[in-house]
């Protein structure tokens, strides 16, 4: 049995009379003598719950008394219209059970009043979330979430979940987590890359995933966690720039989404969602030298990768979403395709907010030939991707695709300070735990 019958946010002025159950915590209890509140919170908002001492059986008034703060609470009571009341309604009691009842002191100020550090907030995150801006973040991700599953699905693309303990690396250099794995050695999977492709080969035409990847790189920055989600896609019979009309859709659709379901949470938050501009500008990299040159940021070679320094300059120049294209192929990984008539350039590009990268694709190499040469260019072992290599021996399509980082995309989206704000259980060097 659903213990509530209605969330506080479902409750308005026009059920004055009518008898509700709602559920939560106690958010607050504002004993005045002769009159006492209680402040009922649930995800969906606050309930005022008002209790004249005269009029109130005392059995009730005692219990709600001897509350404490963030109790786990039921209350059955009727609706009056209370013009003074917040949202213009009050609870009059019948009866309030205890479900689940909170120690004191709280780890927390649940109520957002009180600044914490993240530190703090993280090590008791299940309190965090109680306090309205941390909830908001969350709840705005959910909404990214589906609506960049539904994008997916109007594109049509089936969604594949592939698996996180595997053999090999995806790529050289990326750090993997070594696990052990019965007799041998085993990793967890550093990206879906290699499945993704391998489902081209077997016709499934357009997939997506949605799922964890793990880097077991040392970073300690605001935008990299050891484990981060990554939203991927492949598409065969496509190029790297349908890819990056889908990606641009995506980005767009997920902001708009956002803007028209996630009104309160936005208040919350006390933000006005801008929806990027389109078409996103293509700056190739040669171009973002040149820029960067300009603003003064010399350091950079034809080339090199380009350092976060270099980043921030173009995003300051640039100011909005770019796509940055045309990479050097030695810069990028092996499966991304080269140009035909200037092979030192690939068909690879990355999505950047003028504050990080948010994601990488490419036009993939399909030819298998081809793709054996590239890993021993890039000093791989081409027998380490034998089961990948199988897959584009017996007939593989012309594919493309790119990865995005959940994670980043909300942190840029609600201009979060860090990615563990945006990450519920984030996971870095020093956090294991909770
Ligand atoms: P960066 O250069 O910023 O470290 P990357 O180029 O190594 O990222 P990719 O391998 O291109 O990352 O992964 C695709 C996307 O996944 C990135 O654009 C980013 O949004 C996200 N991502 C990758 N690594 C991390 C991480 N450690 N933490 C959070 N997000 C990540
Ligand atoms: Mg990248």
């Amino acid at each position: 049995m659903i213990l509530r019958t209605h969330y506080s946010g479902d409750i308005h002025p026009e059920l004055d009379g009518q008898e509700v159950t709602l559920a939560g915590w106690a958010h607050e209890i504002r004993d005045l003598g002769g009159i006492c509140f209680l402040v009922l919170r649930d995800r969906e908002g606050l309930a005022q719950v008002t209790m004249v001492a005269k009029r109130t059986e005392k059995p009730l008034l005692e219990s709600v008394r001897q509350l404490s703060r963030e109790s786990v609470i039921r209350v059955v009571g009727s609706v009056k219209a209370e013009p003074k009341a917040p949202r213009g309604y009050e609870i009059i009691p019948i009866s309030l059970e205890v479900l689940g009842r909170a120690d004191s002191p709280l780890p927390l100020d649940p109520t957002g009043k009180v600044d914490a550090e993240l530190d703090t907030r993280l090590d008791s995150r299940f309190m965090d979330i109680r306090r309205p801006g941390s909830l908001a973040v969350f709840r705005i991700e959910s909404a990214v979430l589906q609506s960049l599953r539904q994008t997916f699905y109007d594109h049509g693309f089936l969604e594949v979940i592939t698996p996180k303990i595997v053999a090999t690396a995806t790529e050289g250099g990326t750090a993997l987590f070594p696990i052990s794995y019965f007799e041998r050695e085993a990793f967890l999977n550093q990206s879906p890359q290699l499945y993704k492709q391998m489902l081209m080969s077997a016709g499934m035409d357009r997939v997506f995933e949605i799922g964890p990847i793990f880097r077991a790189e040392e970073h300690d920055t605001r935008r990299h966690l050891n484990e981060a989600i990554s939203v991927d896609m492949e598409m065969s019979f496509a190029d790297h720039n349908d890819v990056m009309d889908v990606l641009e859709r995506a980005m767009v659709e997920a902001y708009r989404f956002v803007q028209e379901n996630c009104k309160r949470d936005l208040d919350v938050l006390h933000l006005d969602l801008v929806v990027p501009k389109t078409p996103f500008r293509k700056v190739t990299y040669s171009e973002a030298l040149d820029l960067a040159k300009e603003a003064g940021k010399p350091t950079m070679e034809w080339g090199d990768d380009i350092d976060t320094e270099t980043e921030r300059a173009l995003g300051s120049i640039i100011g909005e979403h770019y796509f940055l294209t045309d990479w050097p192929s030695s810069i990028k990984p092996y499966y991304s395709q080269p140009y035909e008539d200037r092979p030192d350039v690939s068909k690879a590009f990355d999505l950047m907010h003028p504050s990080m990268e948010l994601a990488s694709g490419a036009q993939r190499v399909h030819d298998p030939e081809q793709l054996v040469s590239r890993i021993k260019d890039q000093g791989l072992d081409p027998d380490g991707f034998e089961f990948y290599l199988k897959a584009f021996r017996y007939g593989m399509p012309p594919h493309a695709g790119w990865g995005l980082g959940l994670g980043r995309v909300v942190t840029t989206m609600l201009g979060l300070e860090n990615i563990r704000d945006a990450v519920i259980f984030p996971r870095d060097r020093r956090r294991l735990v909770p």
